[in-house]
Formats: structure tokens, C-alpha cells, sequence
């Protein structure tokens, strides 16, 4: 039997709900729902300093007037952490990961030799083969994966293709802090894994971080999920799509009294196309999804197109 799609968001709850997120999960809902599979929603919150419960509810209250059902309780990663340690420590006790002690005036001294020698700033593994019990007294470390040092991560991508990274450009990067918490790679990839999640669509600016991420499904011996990483969305100039493009987030559309159904249309034309139609029913955008439809080029936000679907409805 074919396995069941599972779809996510995973928004961070640092502001509204703004376009581009919500073209993320329109895409992730749609293929879903075409498939008969599931859509869940994760908030990333595990940075506590720029996550607001505003924001949280921003999200919640945007997805709903789009229309876009999560299937279950949305999961809240923050309280996931305990998960993350574990499995962080899991690592460790394979031989995947290890303790780090550098100080952070010697990971500053690390960056400068990097940069004097024209080179990206690397982590060069000091701790990898060290005998722990050479740990300075009193400092808390932090957890790092061991990167491959040879041979290239691949990418297997329904937008970009095959995107090869070499691993001579990956270093043995942080996925527990010396506080406990997770990283962002380290929980994104955990949380993928125990939420079953077989399909990863989210934006273009997170390519990198899948080269970083299958290190640690590989360390783990799970799964990877098919990938799908989006073209960002850019402004008429051409530029990213930013502030001074003007309303950038869902709620602003909706305030100007624009409809879901245009909005989602609209949303659905960025980055993803099915021969001319410009005007479709969501039942026929849901019917018609298909990943191979995703553009590759990036999408370039068009106000006039914008108000000519909403003419429509
Ligand atoms: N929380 C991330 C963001 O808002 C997305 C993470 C992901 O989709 O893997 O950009």
C-alpha cells in the first residue's frame, strides 16, 4: 500500500502570518488534502525571545480565513525539547556526536583564521577525537554532530533538482546548546521524524539547512522526506519581497476587504502553475496540485494581478 502524505507548516511565531508563509502552506495543504493525506502544523517556538503568543494566534487566525484545516493539535515545539535532548544524546552515545568545550574566545579565533585565509568560517572538529577527560573544569558543552569530511550531501529536490554539497563545506555543527536546548537544524529534523512527515516544502532559503539536516537523519539512520524547496517570493522590482513592498502579510488582505478564495488563488499562481489558468476554484487547485507543477524560477508578487482575481470572485 502507498504510504499516507504527510504534509507540514512550521512557521516561527516571531509576527503575522505574511505571504509567503502562507503560500507555503497552502502548497503543503493542497498536496495533502489531494492525496488524501494529512497537513499538520507545527509552531517552531523554541526561540523564546521572538516567539509571541500574538504571533501564534496571527497564524492560527490567517490559515483559518485562507481556509487551510490542520489535521490534529498543532504541535509546539518548545515542549518538544526533552525529545530533542534525547535524541542529541542518543547521537552521542552511538559515536555520532560529541562534546565541545571551545570557549567562545576560541570559536572567535577559528572565524578570524577562516577569514584571513579567505575561507568561510568553519568549525574545525578540535573536540571530534579529544579525550573528554581533558574538559576544562566548570564549562557546560555543547553537542555536535559529526559532519562528513568526505564526499558530498546530496539533495534530492522537486524544485532545484539534485543539489550536490560538498562535505568539505559542512562542518560539525551545534545541534544541542550548552543550556540543553535544540537548535533549529537538530529540532526541525527531529520533529519531521516522530511526526511521520514524508513530504518537506518550505522555502528556497532553507536548501542549505536540508544538506545540514540529512547529516542528522543519516547519524540516525531515518528516513529523509521528499523535499521541496520553493522559490521565494519577489517583489515587482525583482527584489526579495520585503517591507516596502507594502502589505506582506495575510491579515493585511484581508483587512482591505479582499476574499480567501482570490487571496488563495492569487497564492497559488506564486510558484506554481497548471498550463494558462489564471482563475481556479480551490477544488480544482486541489485536484490539479501536483509537485512537479511548482515553478522553479522565483515568484514575482504582481498587486495588479492580485486585484484582477479578486475581480473575479
Ligand atoms: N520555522 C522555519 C521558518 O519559519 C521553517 C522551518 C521548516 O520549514 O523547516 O522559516
Amino acid at each position: 500500500m502507498a504510504q499516507t502524505v504527510v504534509t507540514r507548516f512550521a512557521p516561527s511565531p516571531t509576527g503575522y502570518l505574511h505571504i509567503g508563509g502562507a503560500r507555503t502552506a497552502l502548497f503543503c495543504w493542497a498536496y495533502a488534502r489531494k492525496t488524501g493525506g494529512k497537513f499538520l502544523l507545527r509552531i517552531e517556538d523554541t526561540d523564546r525571545e521572538r516567539s509571541t503568543d500574538a504571533a501564534v494566534e496571527a497564524i492560527f487566525d490567517g490559515l483559518r480565513w485562507l481556509g487551510l484545516d490542520w489535521d490534529g493539535e498543532p504541535y509546539m515545539q518548545f515542549s518538544r525539547a526533552p525529545r530533542h535532548a534525547e535524541v542529541a544524546h542518543e547521537l552521542l552515545a552511538r559515536g555520532k556526536a560529541y562534546y565541545c568545550y571551545c570557549s567562545q574566545d576560541e570559536l572567535a579565533q577559528m572565524r578570524e583564521e577562516a577569514r584571513a585565509a579567505g575561507k568561510p568560517p568553519r568549525y574545525d572538529g578540535r573536540w571530534r577525537d579529544r579525550d573528554p577527560s581533558e574538559a576544562p573544569a566548570g564549562v557546560a558543552p555543547v553537542i555536535r554532530i559529526k559532519a562528513p569530511q568526505t564526499g558530498e550531501i546530496v539533495v534530492h529536490d522537486h524544485v532545484q533538482g539534485e543539489v550536490v554539497f560538498k562535505a568539505e563545506n559542512l562542518d560539525d555543527f551545534i545541534i544541542l546548546r550548552s543550556d540543553g536546548t535544540p537548535t533549529y537544524m537538530h529540532a526541525v529534523v527531529v520533529d519531521d521524524h516522530d511526526m511521520g512527515v514524508t513530504h518537506i516544502m518550505r522555502g528556497d532559503d532553507h536548501l542549505t539547512n536540508a544538506a545540514r539536516q540529512i547529516v542528522i537523519y543519516n547519524a540516525m539512520g531515518w528516513h529523509v522526506p521528499e523535499m521541496a524547496h520553493i522559490p521565494l517570493i519577489h517583489g515587482p522590482d525583482g527584489a526579495k519581497l520585503s517591507k516596502r513592498h507594502g502589505a506582506l502579510g495575510v491579515e493585511a488582505y484581508r483587512q482591505l476587504g479582499y476574499l480567501p478564495e482570490a487571496v488563495r488563488n492569487y497564492l497559488a499562481r506564486l510558484g506554481w502553475s497548471h498550463g494558462d489558468d489564471e482563475i481556479f476554484s480551490t477544488e480544482q487547485m486541489v485536484e490539479w496540485f501536483d509537485l512537479d507543477g511548482l515553478n522553479k524560477g522565483a515568484a514575482r508578487f504582481d498587486f495588479v494581478k492580485l486585484e484582477n482575481i479578486n475581480g473575479h470572485y
